[in-house]
């Protein structure tokens, strides 16, 4: 077997791996143990997780300017918060004033869209051609289940 494709090999291995335990391991730590008891931590959905986040945090998930993930321990009842800083979706448009098409569209999630209702985005226009900015808000759709 030559090296690229030995090297290959590993890497391919060492993705799937990965790829299967990249949630659990934030910030190099198994959060998916507990390290006081050493038993298995559950990730809390959306839902559930409000009620282990203080009012700053859930702002900031509102905002949608960072996402927390909870993992918690059911036999010490205790939980772990982490802080995710979410990106804000960036993307070239035409400007609907000038047709310069270097517009840059910034959105930030301000509502994330569920299965009852849709969500709402913030988002930013500005043209480095004619120096036009606009701001709106734009509603996505519900989320559907196939
Ligand atoms: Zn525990
Ligand atoms: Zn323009």
């Amino acid at each position: 077997m030559s090296t690229a494709l030995l090297f290959a090999v590993v890497v391919g291995a060492a993705g799937v791996l990965g790829v299967r335990w990249w949630r659990s391991m934030e910030r190099g730590e198994d959060l998916s143990r507990c390290d006081r008891c050493g038993k298995a931590r559950v990730l809390l959905d959306e839902e559930t997780e409000d009620a282990h986040l203080d009012e700053g945090q859930q702002h900031e998930e509102r905002l949608g300017t960072a996402d927390y993930h909870v993992w918690w321990c059911e036999s010490c009842e205790r939980g772990r918060v982490v802080r995710h800083a979410l990106e804000a979706t960036r993307r070239r448009v035409e400007c609907e004033k000038c047709g310069h098409d270097a517009a840059q569209e910034v959105m930030k999630t301000v509502a994330a869209a569920t299965h009852v209702k849709g969500g709402e985005l913030q988002v930013r226009l500005s043209c480095g051609g004619c120096g036009h900015t606009q701001q709106f808000v734009r509603y996505t759709p519900r989320v559907r289940t196939p």
